[in-house]
């Protein structure tokens, strides 16, 4: 078995990054996969959406999750992970109020009806979304029950996996690519695919920032 080799590979794993699921932090011969990572076929995988730390004497690679938790509110942009579809219906998991790095607490399951996925007509949530997709959407009620909408531009799909392959897919125009199987999947794709990080970088500046204060 022979490691491909990719540009990436020498380059540091960059620290308080913002990174999802899936997300290649490293080489595992360079690093060991810590908590919120894991080893696969020679490299280190992000398992948790968090902020990379690297302990670079032990080369301990982790992935810390949001601490500590906001409640969710009429007309925050939040970012989710799709747990089901059906025609009528989609429902997410909130993992992050934008903006915020922190974990939020409450109900954070979400459903999303098939007349909020696009401001155009939808005829069934399946399709427009899968199972482990990353969306931003708007909080639009939180009583009695979490309602979200990924009607507009900026909302929808933020991070597509391949349903065969389960990798990151690559966004083509209206579509999403998967360059493991060659399979082409249209979704709700949302203005910023793959931008997400740059927006975030802003986020963790100000969460170092914090950070500093917050030192003993
Ligand atoms: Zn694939």
């Amino acid at each position: 078995m022979s490691h491909s080799s990719d540009s990436r590979e020498n380059e540091p794993p960059k620290e308080k990054k913002l990174v999802f699921p899936g997300d290649e932090l490293a080489v595992s011969e360079e690093y060991i996969a810590g908590e919120g990572t894991l080893d696969e076929r020679g490299k280190i995988y992000a398992s948790t959406v968090g902020i990379v730390e690297l302990d670079s004497k032990e080369r301990v690679l982790r992935v810390k999750a949001f601490n500590p938790p906001v409640t969710l509110k009429n007309g925050d942009d939040v970012i989710a992970i799709v747990s089901g579809t059906r025609e009528s219906m989609g429902t997410a998991d909130v993992v992050q109020v934008e903006g915020k790095e922190r974990s939020v607490s409450g109900d954070t399951n979400g459903s999303i009806h098939v007349s909020k996925v696009s401001s155009s007509y939808t005829k069934s949530v399946k399709g427009e979304f899968y199972i482990g997709d990353f969306i931003r959407a708007k909080v639009i009620s939180t009583d009695p029950s979490l309602q979200l909408t990924t009607t507009g531009k900026r909302y929808g799909v933020l991070k597509g996996f391949c349903t065969q392959c389960r990798i990151p897919m690559i966004r083509k125009g209206n579509t999403l690519y998967c360059e493991s199987c060659d399979s082409t999947d249209r979704r709700k794709i949302s203005s910023d695919y793959r931008d997400t990080m740059v927006e975030t970088e802003k986020n963790m500046k100000h969460r170092e920032h914090m950070d500093e204060k917050e030192v003993p």
